[in-house]
């Protein structure tokens, strides 16, 4: 941080500057900037507000160099584990999938049964459903969450469902393992410091609009609650093009990777809005270094009460299960030691998949769901 002093405040009024920061407990070299004096601060206040130092006498102005979130930045767990599932630190990404919204009982248990027969390992599915119409399908609230239980308890899968107030954090506690922040709430940081102070993994979407540098500020609000089980979902940010619902920012994936080790996945499905394009870009994502996939599966994709138009078959997300296998195997033969983007290709897989050794070359194929 650099404080910039007023013009022609003097010996004495520099002087002061320094005695209200050591009574801070803030260490600052006095040093000229151009025209200007300043005064560098030398300690770490990145989490001290900026107003105790704005307002002392004789600062003009406040520089922060660098960003404020020390929580995500200096986080050193690079996973989210729940019992049997990993997410992140360079394990095999994991597929979360489920329909949209909880429909029924029947509906749940029988997709409940059809994800995991395909590879996912997360159950999805909403209970309390942010509508942009009020008279829009809102979910079957505390019914829907009970369904979840039901089907985590059948499959074993531990299941993720939105919540978006603390009244329904506390009606979700005991159905759900993972709790949901969605796109329209990143912003709501009462919610956020809600879930920080529960001991469940959060879900943490990115909002329609926000920046980066926005998302990792609401990941910190959650870990300020002593949370630190933080996966951050890329979803899609609003732009001018409408041929997509949304417009997946898949730099977005690097970049917070290369900022923080928290967990980071990708939503094709309300990336795009539309269903021949989630194989693509769910290869797309897994390619530049997701943790996972989260998609909307239903038995009768084009029936689905919210949306249909993005729904997946369990047939598709086979397909896409199998290119995640493919690409997972070919990332790692790339980022080995010694070896060479350009003979990934000819290099033979030796790796297990699921405990099976395989070998044999890289092979995609298929074509695009419609
Ligand atoms: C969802 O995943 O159910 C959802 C509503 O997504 P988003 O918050 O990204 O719109
Ligand atoms: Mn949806």
């Amino acid at each position: 941080m650099i404080l910039v002093l007023e013009k022609g405040l003097g010996q004495y009024g520099e002087r002061e500057v320094l005695a209200k920061l050591d009574a801070l407990g803030v260490i600052g070299q006095l040093g000229r900037l151009y025209t200007d004096t300043v005064v560098v601060i030398e300690s770490d206040v990145a989490t001290k507000p900026t107003h105790i130092f704005s307002q002392i006498e004789g600062v003009s102005k406040v520089l922060r160099i660098g960003q404020s979130y020390p929580k995500v930045l200096e986080h050193k767990e690079s996973t989210v584990k729940l019992e049997r599932v990993v997410i992140g630190g360079g394990a095999k990404p994991i597929i979360i999938a489920g329909p949209c919204s909880v429909e029924g009982l029947d509906q749940l248990l029988q997709l409940a049964d059809g994800v995991k027969s395909v590879g996912a390992s997360i159950l999805r599915g909403g209970a309390f459903k942010p509508r942009t119409s009020p008279y829009e399908f809102c979910g079957l609230q505390e019914a829907g969450l009970a369904y979840l239980k039901e089907a985590s308890r059948n499959t074993g899968m531990p299941v993720v469902s939105e919540v978006m107030s603390e009244k329904q954090i506390e009606a979700a506690h005991d159905y759900v393992d993972i709790f949901q922040i969605g796109a329209r709430n990143m912003y709501n940081y009462e919610l956020l410091k809600e879930v920080g102070r529960t001991n469940k993994p959060v879900l943490l979407k990115r909002a329609l609009s926000a920046t980066i540098d926005e998302f990792l500020y609401a990941a910190e609000y959650v870990m300020l609650g002593g949370n630190n089980q933080v996966i951050l979902c890329e979803r899609g940010i609003r732009t001018f093009e409408t041929k997509t619902r949304n417009t997946l920012d898949l730099s977005a994936v690097p970049i917070l990777k290369s900022l923080t080790k928290l967990p980071v996945i990708v939503d094709p499905s309300h990336a795009t809005g539309k269903r021949n394009l989630v194989r693509s870009m769910s290869r797309a994502a897994i390619a530049c270094g997701a943790d996972g996939l989260m998609l909307e599966v239903h038995q009768n994709p084009s029936k689905s009460i919210s949306d249909a138009e993005q729904a997946i078959s369990v047939e598709d997300l086979a397909l896409i299960n199998s290119d995640l296998e493919a690409l997972y195997q070919a990332l790692q033969i790339m980022d080995a030691p010694n070896t060479s983007a350009k003979n990934a290709g000819e290099a033979k897989i030796t790796e297990s998949v699921e405990g099976q050794p395989i070998e044999g070359q890289l092979v995609l194929s298929g074509s695009a769901i419609s």
